[in-house]
């Protein structure tokens, strides 16, 4: 039979455990003493999710296609008393996958965070007007880097024994948006990447979750920010929150699953859209 007592007990246990493992409390930073690799991250999310995994104390090393973007960002990180560094890597090109994983041994020889947020699409147009170039090229960086890049970082994860991994998808995994086929598709392959490996990894305690942004103030999203009729004024009449994201929308929640405090969510899509496509 069910006695307050007893409730009000289990209540003063998981308060005081709570609080007990609050990394917050560490005054270095709940990501303190870790190294985060984050992909993209010159610019719009990923730069966002750099910033904050190193104001929350860690390591982090940034990266994107071009040296004057990377020079940039890791200056202006710097300057700001945070701990990065930063090399050019295209994702999709195996050396410079090589030489960022370099770059990260660089600081302590292990790795902890993999942010995987580079991701392109080259074309407006049908699906099935779209040619085997736009495919591959789509697939190539969306799809096959970030388990490409994860399968040389995982062993540099694996000395930690643990480690946390997030995938960034995009709304238009669960409602297509037309024009933007082929994106849409490679979206939609994440979420199963990340199901996939989340299983695979668990038992080597790594962690594989995916950040689903609706329509977020970037460079990327301005191309649909200026269409008539266009995507962005179909997700206004369907966002609750009735405002664009922000790239801190999905810095904060990218934390917040590195920390110890998501210890225990793995394989989740994580829609950060102000509003729910199952709603
Ligand atoms: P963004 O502001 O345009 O930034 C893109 C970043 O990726 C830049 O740092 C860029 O720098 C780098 N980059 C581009 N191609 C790359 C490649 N092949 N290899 C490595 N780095 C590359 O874009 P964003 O809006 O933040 O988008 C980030 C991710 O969020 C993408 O995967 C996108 O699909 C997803 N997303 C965005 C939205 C949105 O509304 N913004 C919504 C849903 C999903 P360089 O030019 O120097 O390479």
């Amino acid at each position: 039979m069910f006695r307050a007592e007893t409730w009000f007990r289990a209540q003063r246990y998981l308060s005081a455990t709570v609080q007990r493992n609050s990394c917050w409390r560490n005054p270095k930073g709940c990501l303190a003493d870790r190294v985060a690799v984050v992909t993209g991250s010159t610019s719009g999310i990923g730069l966002a999710v750099a910033r904050r995994l190193a104001q929350d104390g860690a390591h982090v090393v940034v990266s994107s296609r071009k040296q004057q973007n990377v020079d940039r960002t890791v200056a202006m990180l710097q300057g700001e008393g945070l701990s990065v560094s930063g090399t050019v890597c295209h994702v999709g090109k195996a050396e410079d996958r090589e030489r960022l994983v370099a770059k990260a041994l660089e600081h302590c020889g292990a790795v902890d965070f993999l942010v995987c947020t580079a991701g392109v699409n080259p074309l407006v147009g049908s699906t099935l007007e779209s040619s085997e170039q736009v495919w591959d090229k789509i697939l190539d960086i969306n799809v096959k880097s970030p388990a490409l890049l994860l399968s040389l970082l995982l062993p540099h994860m694996e000395k930690r024994g643990s480690g946390v991994v997030i995938l960034v998808s995009s709304i238009s995994a669960y409602t297509p948006i037309v024009d933007l086929g082929v994106y849409n598709i490679s979206k939609t392959a994440l979420l199963g990447l990340t199901r996939t490996l989340a299983l695979e990894l668990s038992p080597k305690h790594i962690r594989v979750n995916c950040l689903v942004p609706g329509m977020i103030n970037t460079e990327f999203s301005k191309a649909f920010q200026g269409y008539e009729d266009s995507a962005w004024d179909q997700l206004k009449k369907t966002n609750k929150i009735q405002r664009i994201g922000q790239p801190e929308d999905c810095a904060g929640i990218a934390s917040f699953l590195c920390s110890p405090e998501a210890s225990y969510i793995t394989g989740q899509n994580i829609v950060v859209a102000g509003y729910s496509p199952n709603l």
